[in-house]
């Protein structure tokens, strides 16, 4: 079965509303082995949502409408469907009742434009919507399924979950599958080096490796299509086995483990513990490390520093600002009695540097006394573009880049 799915709504388009209906939808789909090609947003217009969905038969033969079903002049979905198949909308007395009943339920009286949400493309089947006023429907209509959703995100979710999922899965009956994914995260390596030591595994097509970038991390998406979980398992973990064999070392975690969680095992494993030093990432750092697992055993201190620097507790070296990093991990390594410390600061505005791109320039430091291994104490300097929270963001990932890197020093 092959899915296109169609979300309305203009303020979708100005980017005024996220659209939280897109990856719920999207999970179910591939939990259930259905293939997604294509999805569309389209405002509320409706010749061009007719349009939408008319060519979206031609790419699919389970065209999923999300939105557009209430009583105001700007939800169109059910008149566009009916446009684009040709049909006539019809008064059910089921989509009625639903409609009445949330109105009966909390005394309030239903309004004249009401009416219209119990208006269904004929042939259509109702959905019960017990928390909202749109019925939804599941339309059969020369080999094609099309389903109405509302758009309010918990009617949508209740809907899917209730009855949507249970209509596909007696529908996909023994072909049923299931698409799943494992991703794989590494740091320490660029996005185009893992391109050529990967090279044909990215071509293959069950599974499908596709690699991301983020801020020091690239991830490797691992989706298989299989007709059971544990296959999709056992054929992701199979290409798994084999990257690892080409990248391990680069390798910090998969799924939902993090670069903070990866950073603090190396702690954990080597028995020390950690503090940090931060001015203009505010504490983002230690907020980070204290949500690592077992942030308790190796996590000791997090010191904040303001931005006036008369206020450090180490007059800023007059040098370079990496200087000034290096006597701030030193100071808060003994001020914490911890093993390591990472300190992180940047450039003093001097007001001069008027550059054309947004960025600053970092500089970060670790101490490690002398059980820790003190001679692989570092520090280095970032230029890091972007607005001012994306170098927060990126700094704190290069300490923790750092941080995980020593799992490798001995
Ligand atoms: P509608 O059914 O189009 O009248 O939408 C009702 C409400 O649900 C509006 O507040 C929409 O902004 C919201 N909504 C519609 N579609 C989505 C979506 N895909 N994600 C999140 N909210 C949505
Ligand atoms: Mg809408």
């Amino acid at each position: 079965m092959r899915a296109e799915i169609i979300f309305t709504g203009t303020e979708l388009l100005l980017g005024h509303t996220l659209n939280t209906n897109a990856p719920y939808l999207q999970q179910v789909l591939a939990s259930l082995g259905i293939d997604l090609y294509y999805q569309v947003t389209a405002g509320d217009n409706r010749e061009r949502l007719a349009r939408a969905i008319t060519q979206a038969r031609e790419r699919a033969n389970l065209i999923i409408i999300g939105g557009g079903l209430g009583p105001t002049e700007d939800d169109v979905s059910r008149e566009a469907l009916a446009d684009s198949l040709g049909i006539s909308l019809q008064m059910s007395e089921e989509a009625l009742q639903v409609v009445r009943r949330f109105f009966d339920e909390r005394g309030l009286s239903m309004s004249e434009n009401n009416l219209k949400q119990a208006l269904v493309p004929e042939g259509g089947i109702v959905l019960d919507n017990p928390i909202g006023t749109a019925p939804g429907v599941i339309l059969e209509h020369e080999g094609k399924t099309y389903l109405l959703l509302p758009g309010p995100p918990s009617e949508f979710r209740l809907m899917v979950d209730r009855q949507v999922t249970p209509y596909l899965l007696q529908k996909l009956g023994a072909q049923r599958q299931v698409i799943r994914s494992r991703v794989v995260k590494l740091c320490g390596i660029g996005e185009s080096t893992v391109d050529q030591q990967l090279g044909e595994l990215l071509h293959s097509a069950n599974p499908t490796v596709a690699p991301t970038a983020k801020y020091a991390e690239v991830h490797l998406r691992i989706t298989a299509k299989a007709d059971s979980p544990e296959e999709a398992r056992r054929i992701n973990a199979a290409m798994e086995e084999k990257i690892r064999r080409r990248l391990g070392k680069y390798i910090f975690g998969a799924d939902e483990e993090t670069l903070a969680g990866a950073a603090g095992r190396v702690f954990l494993e080597r028995g020390l513990t950690l503090a940090t030093v931060e001015t203009f990432t505010g504490g983002l750092l230690a907020h980070r490390l204290t949500g690592a697992p077992g942030a308790g055993s190796f996590f000791k201190f997090g010191y904040v520093l303001g931005e006036n620097r008369r206020n450090w507790p180490v007059a800023p070296s007059a040098g370079s600002g990496k200087e000034t990093a290096e006597q701030l991990a030193a100071w808060g390594r003994s001020a914490a009695g911890a093993d390591v410390c990472v300190a992180i600061t940047k450039q003093a505005e001097d007001g001069k540097q008027e550059k054309s791109l947004p960025g600053a320039t970092v500089y970060l430091a670790t101490r490690l006394d002398e059980r820790a291994g003190g001679r692989q104490s570092r520090s280095g300097e970032f230029y890091i573009w972007g607005g001012p929270l994306d170098v927060q963001e990126r700094a704190v990932q290069v300490a923790l880049a750092l941080l995980w890197r020593m799992k490798d020093a001995k």
